[in-house]
Order: structure tokens, then sequence, then C-alpha cells
């Protein structure tokens, strides 16, 4: 069975929609596994209507919110062990679903992981659209490999879920993880639609914590940013000093200035390295506690 698993937080205004839309385009082998994300609506009666309604439809119900990402976890830890293969979409269909049987054809053509890429982000607002591509080009340059204007439409193999979920981490950021657990990789291309009922549930807000989530749990460049800055401010702390004795010298100074200017310098730019070293550590501590696997094998002969 290939399952489709679908977040839903207060989604009852969509589901029967997309319950619908997505009955049509699935064959006998495709199921539909809702994960409820503590709602605080009807969602939940309504999978429970639609369980009853539709053979192909199940679902998971969550104790609490635990926000996107962990609910798109738990549906793919507790369907794992049945499923051939996994496509994670969202409930409001935004994701062109047209791509879903492409998928799968990649899939019986022998990939591991289909990302789901947008083409163009003409429904998004102007600011969402520029928020979201600066936030790539940072993830990027601070060494997170993300597959650009991909978001968490993607099929994923059983041998790939269970590499995917063998990270023991608790800070999620899947579309970070998914590109580093390797085998074969296909990509799909599709338009982004706008939700076809109810409002986003990714403020503002929500989007800056997963942007910042995603670059601190990928990266600790921004802790060797703080060495490199302790490394300059040093160096600028000899010329400034250099500077201020020759000023001294020429007698061209008030009295204390000397004194007081080089230990700012000196002080400030010694601190700056020693958080820096400090850093260094903390670094590879956070490396180590993640626990992330080492290695996952593909073929043996
Ligand atoms: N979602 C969830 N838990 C949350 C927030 C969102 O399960 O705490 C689900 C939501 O129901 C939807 C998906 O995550 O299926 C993406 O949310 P949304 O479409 O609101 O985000 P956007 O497309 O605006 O970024
Ligand atoms: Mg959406």
């Amino acid at each position: 069975m290939i399952y489709l698993v679908i977040p839903c937080f207060n989604e009852q205004e969509v589901l029967a929609e997309t319950t619908r839309q997505l009955a049509a385009i699935i064959d006998a082998d495709t199921r539909i596994f809702y994960v409820d994300d503590g709602s605080r609506d009807d969602t939940w009666a309504l999978i429970q209507q639609l369980h009853r309604d539709f053979p192909q439809v199940s679902g998971l119900r969550l104790a609490h919110n635990v926000g996107h990402q962990q609910a798109l976890w738990a549906g793919m830890e507790v369907i794992a062990p049945e499923a051939e293969a996994i496509i994670s979409i969202d409930a409001d269909l935004q994701d062109d679903i047209a791509v879903i049987p492409r998928m799968i054809a990649d899939y019986r053509n022998g990939a591991d992981v289909v990302y789901g890429v947008r083409r163009e982000r003409k429904t998004d607002s102007l600011f969402k659209r520029w928020t979201a591509l600066a936030f790539y080009r940072l993830m990027t340059a601070m060494g997170g490999g993300t597959v650009y204007n991909h978001a968490d439409f993607r099929l994923l193999s059983h041998r790939a879920l269970e590499a995917l979920l063998s990270y023991p981490e608790r800070n999620l950021f899947l579309r970070g993880l998914v590109p580093m657990i390797g085998f074969r990789v296909e990509h799909e291309y599709y338009d982004r639609k706008e939700r076809q009922a109810g409002e986003s549930k990714y403020p503002f807000r929500k989007m800056l914590s997963f942007a910042l989530d995603g670059i601190t749990s990928f990266s600790v460049k921004p802790l060797r940013c703080i060495l490199l800055l302790g490394f300059v401010f040093l160096l600028v702390a000899l010329g400034v000093i250099v500077w201020a004795l020759v000023q001294h010298r020429h007698g061209q100074t008030i009295q204390g200035w000397t004194s007081l200017l080089i230990s700012v310098w000196f002080v400030g730019g010694s601190l700056l390295l020693a958080i820096g070293i400090a850093g260094e550590y903390i670094g590879k501590i956070y490396k180590e506690v993640k626990r992330r696997p080492r290695y996952f094998v593909m073929e043996r002969l």
C-alpha cells in the first residue's frame, strides 16, 4: 500500500473536498491517512465520517497540537510498518494532486525520494515569495542543503522512510533532513494553487521560528561567525594599538585616551575570540547529542 499522509489542523472546511478529489485520482493500492493534529474544530469527527464513507480513508488523532512537522512525523512513524511508500501532502491541496500519479510512476521506476517542486509562486504574496527566497539563500549559505521551492510534498519509499525515521532529533526540519538520506532522487514540477478554503495555519510568527529552527538545527556556522569576528577584531586591535601609541608619542592625545582605547579594542577582541572558541566546542557537542545516523546502505552485492 502507498499511503498519503496528510496532517490536518482545524481543516474542517477542506477535508470533505480534499477527500473527494483525492479519492478520484488514486488507484486501488493507495490509501489516505489523515493525522488530526489536535484540532479544536470538528476535524476529527469529519475524519471519522470520511472513514465510514470511503474505504480508502483512515486516520490518527494526536492528543494535542504538536505542529505540522511533528504531526507529519507521527503519521509517517505510525504507518511505516504497513507502507510500501508514503506521500506527504498538505490538507488544503495547494499542491497539485495530478503530480501524485507521476510520483508513484517515478517510484515504480526505482526512485526512493520524489520531491514535489513548485515551478512558480504566483499565488503567494510578494512578501511570502521574498521571505522564502531569502530563506533558501540563507539556508544554502549556512550549509544546510534544501531543495529550492520544495516544501513537504514528497514521496518516500519504504527504505527512505525507515532511514528518515532513524534520525533521533526532536527539532524537526524535514525538508533539510530528507536530502541527507540520499538514495535515488527524482523531482516533479507543478504550480502551486490557492488554499481551497479556511486560512493558512502558518502565520509569519510560525514561519520565522520555523526558519530559525531550520538554520540552527543544520548549521553551526553562526557560532563559527563569532570566532571569525574575534579574529578580525583582534587584528583591528593590533592596528589600533600601534596607531594609538604613535598618537601618544606625538602628544596629540588627552590623558587616559591611549590606555582606554587599547583596552577597549584588545579586551573586546579577546572576548569575542574566547566566545568563538567556546562556540566551537558547543557546536561539536551539538553535533554529537543529535546522534544522527552515520550512513545508510543502498545496495549490497
Ligand atoms: N498543520 C498542522 N499542524 C499545525 C499547523 C498546520 O498539522 O499546527 C497542517 C495544516 O492542516 C496543513 C499543513 O499543515 O495541512 C500546512 O499548513 P497551511 O496550509 O496552513 O500552511 P501554508 O500552506 O499556508 O504554508
Ligand atoms: Mg497551505
